[in-house]
């Protein structure tokens, strides 16, 4: 796709508590590739995050606040805007899926989807309590009884109106299988096809109100309600005012939708369909990260092994969260965290090899900073395996490739020993040593914006700078 947007999704987390390191994680790898469309292909940005606000759930742990659900929602979003700015989140577009805008767009999704709508009924199982229905799963789990109210769950039968989606199914198929919907990597493309291969449902789409009333009503029947992805997927739209605002045919269809391996199936299958539906083209790639554990487990808040974001970026900043997260953590995989890594990484890596290369030629260039200023920098092209992991996604591996300009550059600081030079040899080793070292800021930039920039601004200072050490040891 040659042209010159680029418009890139995350998916919207679930505002019913306060952000994870998932999330943060997400937010670092779709903003890192969005840094990197606009530094080196030039692309005009949206790069859109948000909140997922309505549901049962939400209503229920709001009533349990004694708290109205717009003003629980809102409490738990402030913490997503603060976490995407603490973590310097370049994001375009914030999208909340109780703005009327999204409103809006989701009620006229609606009529458009009208002639693959019909009536059914729903059935399972129940708590009155919670008013929420639970899957097969879940009532397994609990013997059949609701372990917030001890009673048990009733077998209940609702109308609902459902989207044909298995009417869109071949083609959906056929469009993930030739990679028309690319998903990464190859294998989240071959699990969801296994998933699928009987072919995709169709989807209840609205509930009574009376059991859900948390949402948005379903247009010219207010005793139904949108039942959850008919009312969150349509953000990707809502957020360009879809069909309104007629920029949104600049940007739509979407380049990449970043999301976790548990919801590929809505947004592989149940999503393509409800744009075949609307006639809209599919987005271009579906970006599948993996997820994080914690000492081999999953993080979860009974074992008490939850990471809270917020906790390292008070004491590290943001660039080294980004780095471990960007570089340690292998975009496409599942992995493991542990504060001594993050530590190690940091004290090892940060600190002593990129924050005293730098702290060295800053050293070494306040010797004679006239004699340097005079010599322009320039962009040279970061080498073909940078860009190649930028394109499959592997940004890891592309922060690696720094990496290795990093400690080469180190190697040969120590080797030709610049500090022993004078005239001429002076100049042009140490002009030789600047240029790299611009050439690695470049090459940092989507991944850690703040240093990249205190880098190329030390670089292109005529004054003696009085550095602080970057990501001193903690
Ligand atoms: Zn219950």
């Amino acid at each position: 796709m040659n042209r010159q947007e680029f418009y890139i999704t995350i998916s919207i987390p679930y505002a019913n508590g306060r952000p994870h390191i998932g999330n943060a994680l997400e937010y670092v790898i779709a903003d890192a590739i969005a840094r990197y469309q606009r530094l080196f292909n030039h692309r005009t940005l949206r790069f859109s995050i948000g909140n997922d606000e309505h549901g049962t759930k939400i209503a229920r742990n709001a009533k349990k606040q004694g708290l109205e659900p717009q003003v629980y929602v809102d409490n738990n979003v402030a913490y997503f805007y603060q976490l995407a700015r603490d973590l310097n989140i370049g994001y375009t577009d914030y999208i909340r899926t109780t703005q009327a805008r999204h409103e809006k767009t989701v009620q006229y999704i609606w009529q458009k989807l009208l002639p693959y709508t019909y009536k059914g009924n729903y059935q399972g199982w129940y708590c009155a309590g919670c008013e929420a229905f639970v899957t097969e799963r879940e009532y397994q789990q609990h013997a059949g009884i609701c372990p917030d109210h001890q009673s048990p769950y009733e077998k209940i039968s609702e109308e609902n109106y459902y989207f044909k989606a298995s009417h869109f199914s071949d083609k959906v198929l056929e469009l993930v299988d030739n990679d028309t919907l690319k998903i990464v990597p190859q294998s989240r493309k071959k699990e969801f096809l296994a998933l699928v291969k009987e072919g995709i449902p169709d989807v209840s789409i609205s509930r009574p109100t009376k059991t859900l009333s948390w949402g948005i009503r379903v247009p010219d029947d207010s005793s139904q309600t949108l039942y959850v992805w008919m009312d969150a997927l349509p953000n990707y739209l809502s957020v360009l005012d879809y069909p309104t605002n007629s920029s949104w045919q600049h940007f739509w269809p979407a380049d990449v939708q970043v999301m976790g391996k548990d919801i590929v199936r809505f947004q592989a299958g149940l999503w393509p369909a409800i744009l075949l539906a609307l006639g809209l083209k599919l987005p271009d790639k579906l970006l599948v990260h993996g997820i994080i554990r914690s000492h081999g487990q999953k993080m979860s808040k009974s074992i008490g092994n939850v990471v809270d974001p917020e906790e390292l970026l008070k004491t590290f900043g943001s660039d080294a969260f980004r780095y471990y997260f960007l570089r340690h953590i292998p975009t496409l995989e599942d992995d493991d965290f542990t504060q001594e890594k993050f530590q190690r990484a940091y004290n090892h890596e940060l600190s002593n090899e990129l924050g005293n290369l730098v702290s060295r030629i800053n050293g070494l260039l306040n010797k004679d900073r006239a004699a340097f200023i005079r010599q322009p920098l320039k962009e040279e092209p970061l080498g073909p395996d940078y860009h190649q992991a930028f394109a499959h996604f592997e940004l890891n591996l592309a922060f690696d490739q720094v990496w290795h300009d990093i400690q080469a550059l180190n190697a040969q600081i120590t080797k030709s020993q610049p500090w022993k030079l004078t005239g001429a040899d002076y100049a042009k080793t140490l002009g030789d040593i600047r240029q790299k070292l611009y050439t690695i800021a470049r090459g940092l930039e989507p991944f850690l914006p703040k240093t990249a920039q205190a880098i190329k601004t030390n670089l292109t200072s005529d004054k003696v700078v009085e550095l602080a050490p970057l990501f001193p040891k903690i």
